[in-house]
């Protein structure tokens, strides 16, 4: 895919054996490439692809010449006081609907966004983004972190899991060594916004505020495991070749480090996904440096 760089998401498991220095890609670039990528499996023009996505994660379209308004929309849901629009994704999906309808390339911007405070998010077709803004979890405050990590609750579960799905799934197909660093990082700072939230004294008391935030039972076992069930990360895919919760092996690999752990690599020894379940049990090992 044009446009499309991939860095190694501080995995050292992905980073061995390779010499070329890691691109750095974006949250925008590769959301955006999801958005793309989903409009092709939704429908074949701007029209149907918008109506259709609008319908699964509950949020109101109208699309009106070049101009897209999105009322409620899910992907800067809980996002607070970015410095502009942070909706890479819905930009995507509307570039690629628009390529489908017309066979032209085009950039799209995002004019409005209720990540930056406004009540709508509003799309430009045919208007080229300044440098792109994406969500920071650095200098968020105690607040804004709750109302983030909350911000899901107040929608409808099977919205929020559409959503996932659609945005998340596009990326997972991706070759493994694409999709796996971009997974793996969001994890480390997923893991790192809740420990900062929370601020727990011990690696077992911040797995039950995982459990809470998450519904799923997290296990620390014998022999460097951690399992997880269900597994939020790859609930809802179907089956597939290789372990998917890079997530997952980010968010292990950051808490081992702030417990004061050596991280030398996490491997995801069973995924649910493998397995065929379409919700399950994932488990994982860790090696830890100089063991
Ligand atoms: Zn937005
Ligand atoms: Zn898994």
């Amino acid at each position: 895919m044009p446009g499309c760089g991939i860095g190694h998401g501080d995995d050292p498991t992905q980073r061995s054996g390779r010499d070329e220095p890691a691109r750095h890609v974006g949250a925008d670039g590769s959301n955006r490439e999801a958005g793309c990528l989903l409009a092709r499996e939704l429908g074949d023009d701007l029209e149907s692809t918008l109506t259709t996505f609008a319908d699964l994660t509950g949020c109101e379209v109208d699309a009106d010449e070049d101009v897209v308004t999105v009322r409620n929309y899910p992907e800067c849901a809980g996002y607070p006081g970015a410095r502009g629009p942070v909706c890479h994704f819905m930009r995507g999906l509307i570039a690629g609907a628009h390529e489908l309808e017309t066979g032209e390339r085009t950039p799209v911007e995002e004019v409005r966004c209720r990540a930056a405070g406004d009540d709508v998010c509003e799309f430009r077709i045919g208007r080229k983004p300044r440098e792109p803004t994406v969500p920071r979890l650095d200098g968020l405050d105690e607040r804004a972190l709750r109302r983030m990590a909350h911000a899901a609750s107040e929608r409808e579960p099977e919205e929020v899991a559409a959503f996932k799905l659609a945005s998340e799934y596009t990326l997972k197909f991706h070759p493994a060594d694409a999709a796996a660093p971009i997974f793996f990082r969001a994890g480390r700072l997923y893991a790192r916004a809740l420990l900062r939230l929370y601020n727990p004294l011990e690696m077992t008391s911040f797995l039950s505020i995982v459990e809470d935030v998450t519904g799923a039972e997290c296990h620390l076992g014998e022999g460097n495991r951690m399992s997880i069930e269900p597994c939020p990360e790859c609930a809802g895919f179907p089956r597939e070749h290789e372990p998917v919760c890079h997530g997952v092996r980010g968010a292990l690999h950051e808490t081992l480090g702030t417990f004061g752990k050596e991280v030398e690599r996490v491997e995801e020894t069973e995924c649910a996904a493998v397995t065929g379940e379409l919700v399950g049990r994932c488990e994982f090992r860790f090696e830890l440096r100089g063991l």
